[in-house]
């Protein structure tokens, strides 16, 4: 009997870690892995993924099902893109139909044509701006990237702020193009693609293909195409843009490559740095990562020489490094937590017709609404939290579910009226500032005043012109924006990220103050600093400041290896929740029963314990630490636990994940 063509095909969406069987059309023999099909799925149909064809089956034949019909005669994918996304389903133990949803954009996924109806015009009229002429750190840079083009090599380029990475990422990027090869740039924020998308148009006349989350369907499917048919060259864009198809892919760049937001957060937790360093390697290309402060793991990496160290260690052109201070606020009268010293500062450079920029990470008014008269406190009911005063919006609003409330004016537990905005949110800041520079323009910069299409543009237009004086803001100015007239910044809470319990706190924090220090003073005019602290003499401050991130991460990363922490070791975070508070334990310790059964008892498992936050949208929060020296073990783990895992009876009743290398503990 002649065996029947069997197809493997992952089902996007579907949360389950093997693939599904189907028949084949009868006589076609242009079945070739990387197209899509469209699939019989209970009732109803699904797009699936074509990843491999065989004869044989675990099922009887008679009980597989003929597929609908064939969508695409060539293959989207390569061969190197299945091999990739087969790695990183693998690696970070996730259904790989779900890893396939994230390498397609939306309108493929939903079956869509494959083609796009205009190519883009490039204008070749514009006037190009040239290449800049290379100091000796830069050239040598290019010079040692360029060489090894065509091989697969991992390079931390750790270039202080404004020291000219992006030139160097540009003429390595001509070079590339050159070769009439592919270039694909990551950034972590999608509010730094316009920039850099800027200065790429001024210089190359090819165009530039965007993808990032706010775009429409549309767009990322003709971005996606553009890319994935080889007509266009070069593409820009955030995580999401990592697994576009790229069949003449040259060289990989990842800017801002330490910022967190390379790692997904929810769903598919990839880490896109990690996943870019796997995709260089199979595609034998070199991977720049860039930073001025370059991640723990980059550098140890770079210790092991697994990666190479390429140092731009003095700004580009005539710019000074920024000075650097501390200000002891105990005992200080703040006025709106701006100390006395900071507010002299502010006025003599407003006086000087230079901008300042304030650094507060705390959107909204206030953080706590407190009664004066019996010391109720406003708290959300979803999650274990306070709600944060709105005062524009009139609303108490908690930002971790989102549950809103009018504003109150009388207690809720005493009906008094004596009720008290606690602390300072960066709304509060405006208003304050407001009213003591009466004739300077302050604009303030956090996720609800650049909500609106289109805000964050105009407010960056403003900084640009010199029509804003006083720039306050959230993370969302720390990150790689050039504000050449800011002269002075200031940190005015450094202290709330000195005592958090996540390891990677103090990381995190040394790499905020050199970035928002970075801000400062970036042309002609030297720059100035000031961190307003209660802990002048803490440990991490005083080294960072008196010798710098290089050293401090030296540091930090002995303290890492002390206490058995990553990079020296490796983690698996798993998370469960529930609306009732007793089952994501019970379900977390049946997993540590399946665990320990399985003969691996090398691997520490830390928990169950209530997550830092227990309590989150109505959600009992429990998790679980996996954690060993050798990756290799630990996976091995991972690997014989996650199918047993789906077959435990409470799966059902409580929401789980797993967390592969996580960044953040919460
Ligand atoms: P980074 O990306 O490292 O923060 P940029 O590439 O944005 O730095 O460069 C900072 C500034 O220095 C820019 O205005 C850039 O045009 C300028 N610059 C870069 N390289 C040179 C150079 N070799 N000579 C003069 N100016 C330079
Ligand atoms: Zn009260
Ligand atoms: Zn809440």
């Amino acid at each position: 009997m002649i065996k029947p063509l069997i197809l493997k095909v992952a089902i996007p969406a579907v949360p389950f870690f093997q693939l599904f069987e189907y028949l084949a059309p009868e006589n076609d023999a242009n079945l070739q892995a990387g197209i899509r099909l469209e699939v019989p799925f209970g009732k109803t149909s699904k797009v699936a993924f074509l990843i491999a064809t065989s004869f044989d089956s675990i099922f009887p034949f008679e009980k597989l099902k003929p597929i609908k019909r064939i969508i695409d005669d060539v293959p989207l994918l390569a061969e190197i893109d299945l091999k990739l996304l087969s790695w990183v389903a693998n690696y970070y133990h996730h259904p790989i139909g779900e890893v396939m949803s994230a390498a397609f954009p939306v309108a493929l996924r939903q079956g869509k044509d494959a083609i796009i109806k205009k190519l883009p015009k490039i204008s070749e009229s514009e006037t190009k701006t040239t290449q800049l002429i290379c100091n000796e750190a830069q050239q040598n840079a290019i010079d040692k990237i360029s060489e090894t083009l065509g091989e697969f090599n991992v390079f931390v380029l750790d270039g202080v702020t404004g020291s000219g990475k992006t030139e160097v990422y540009m003429q390595l990027i001509q070079t590339v193009l050159d070769r009439q090869q592919q270039v694909l740039v990551l950034v972590p924020e999608i509010t730094l693609t316009p920039q850099l998308q800027q200065r790429f148009q001024a210089r190359f006349s090819t165009h530039i293909a965007i993808s990032h989350s706010k775009l429409t369907d549309l767009q990322r499917k003709n971005a996606w195409i553009l890319m994935q048919s080889g007509v266009c060259s070069l593409l820009l864009g955030t995580r999401s843009a990592l697994f576009t198809p790229l069949p003449n892919i040259g060289l990989i760049i990842l800017d801002e490559e330490h910022d967190s937001s390379f790692k997904q957060q929810e769903g598919f937790r990839f880490s896109a740095r990690d996943v870019a360093v796997m995709r260089g390697k199979l595609a034998s290309v070199p991977v720049v990562l860039g930073s001025a402060t370059p991640s723990l793991e980059s550098l140890y990496n770079v210790f092991l020489t697994r990666y190479q160290h390429l140092r731009l260690p003095e700004r580009a052109g005539n710019a000074l490094p920024p000075l650097v201070e501390i200000i002891d606020v105990r005992r200080q009268k703040l006025q709106a937590g701006l100390s006395l010293k900071l507010l002299e500062e502010i006025t003599a450079t407003l006086a000087k017709k230079e901008q300042v920029l304030l650094f507060l990470n705390r959107r909204g008014f206030a953080p706590t609404l407190i009664c004066d008269d019996c010391g109720w406190v406003a708290r959300c009911v979803h999650c274990d939290a306070n709600l944060v005063i709105h005062r524009h919006k009139n609303l108490l609003r908690c930002h971790h579910c989102g549950t809103e409330h009018r504003l109150i004016s009388n207690c809720i537990a005493c009906q008094s009226s004596a009720l008290a905005s606690l602390g300072l949110g960066t709304e509060r800041l405006e208003l304050i500032l407001t009213h003591l520079f009466p004739e300077k323009k302050v604009i303030r910069l956090d996720r609800d005043s650049t909500s609106k299409k289109g805000a964050l543009n105009d407010f960056l237009a403003q900084i640009h012109t010199g029509d804003a004086h006083i720039i306050l803001g959230t993370q969302l100015l720390a990150k790689g924006h050039h504000f050449p007239n800011v002269t002075l910044v200031a940190i005015l809470d450094v202290d709330s990220g000195l005592f958090s319990t996540d390891f990677h706190s103090g990381e995190k924090l040394a790499q905020l103050i050199v970035q928002v220090s970075g801000r400062s003073g970036r042309e002609k005019k030297q720059g100035k600093v000031l961190l307003q602290t209660r802990q002048p003499t803490h440990p991490l401050l005083t080294e960072l400041l008196r010798e710098g991130y290089a050293k401090f991460a030296k540091s930090e990363l002995a303290m890492r290896e002390m206490a058995f922490l990553p990079p020296f070791s490796y983690q698996a975070l798993l998370r469960a929740h529930s609306e009732k508070e007793d089952l994501p334990p019970v379900f977390l310790q049946s997993v540590v029963n399946l665990a320990q059964g399985l003969n691996l008892q090398a691997v520490q498992i830390l928990g169950p314990i209530p997550a830092p936050m227990a309590r989150r949208a109505g959600q009992y929060r429990f998790q679980l630490l996996f954690q060993h020296e050798s990756r290799a073990v630990l996976h091995k783990l991972l690997r014989e636990l996650m199918p047993q895992i789906s077959t435990l009876n409470m799966r059902q009743k409580v929401r789980w994940s797993l967390d592969v290398d996580p960044v953040d503990l919460y």
